[in-house]
């Protein structure tokens, strides 16, 4: 017989070799007992469905510790309070939240982002830019799609853009 398989022999059975032994496979097992307590409450996290749960713990039972790339790669990639939020902030942008109302400058009534006039005093809540034909609330100073400085609203801007002309 070989003298290095002799020497592997020896240490195989020295005191020594069974003690790193012992230190490599408790380290192994708690990477693996964590890695399971990791994955259950990731899972728990990001699903609501016990059979995700499950097969989740499951698949890190049966693949120690390789098991949670195959988790990392199939785990679903939002957590519940963050599709919580997602939810929440699409459904303020659909609505339009406070974006939806202006406030009527006479009666303080909140107006509809839509109407020109308020359903409550009729005062015009609304004025067009003359620059650029877009609307916007009256009580703004300047347009704010375009940045022209505002001019007092008139009833009839046919008339005014004729004085202007005209005096030029
Ligand atoms: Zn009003
Ligand atoms: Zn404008």
């Amino acid at each position: 017989m070989p003298s290095f398989i002799n020497d592997i022999m020896d240490f195989a059975s020295s005191p020594t070799f069974s003690t790193v032994q012992i230190v490599a496979l408790s380290y192994f097992g708690l990477l693996w007992l964590s890695i399971i307590i990791w994955v259950t409450r990731d899972s728990i996290h990001r699903s609501s469905s016990l059979i995700f749960q499950t097969f989740a713990i499951l698949i890190n039972i049966a693949v120690p510790i390789l098991g949670v790339l195959l988790y990392l790669i199939i785990r679903p990639s939002h957590t519940n309070l963050e599709r919580y939020y997602e939810e929440l902030e699409h459904k303020v942008l659909a609505e339009g939240g406070e974006e939806r109302s202006i406030t009527c400058s006479q009666c303080m009534t909140l107006v509809d982002r839509d109407y020109t006039y308020c359903p409550n005093c009729s005062t015009k809540v609304k004025k067009a830019c003359k620059k650029c034909k877009k609307s916007y609330p009256s009580i703004y100073n300047i347009c704010p799609y375009c940045g022209n400085e505002d001019e007092k609203e008139d009833e009839e801007p046919k008339k005014i853009t004729k004085k202007r002309i005209t005096k030029k």
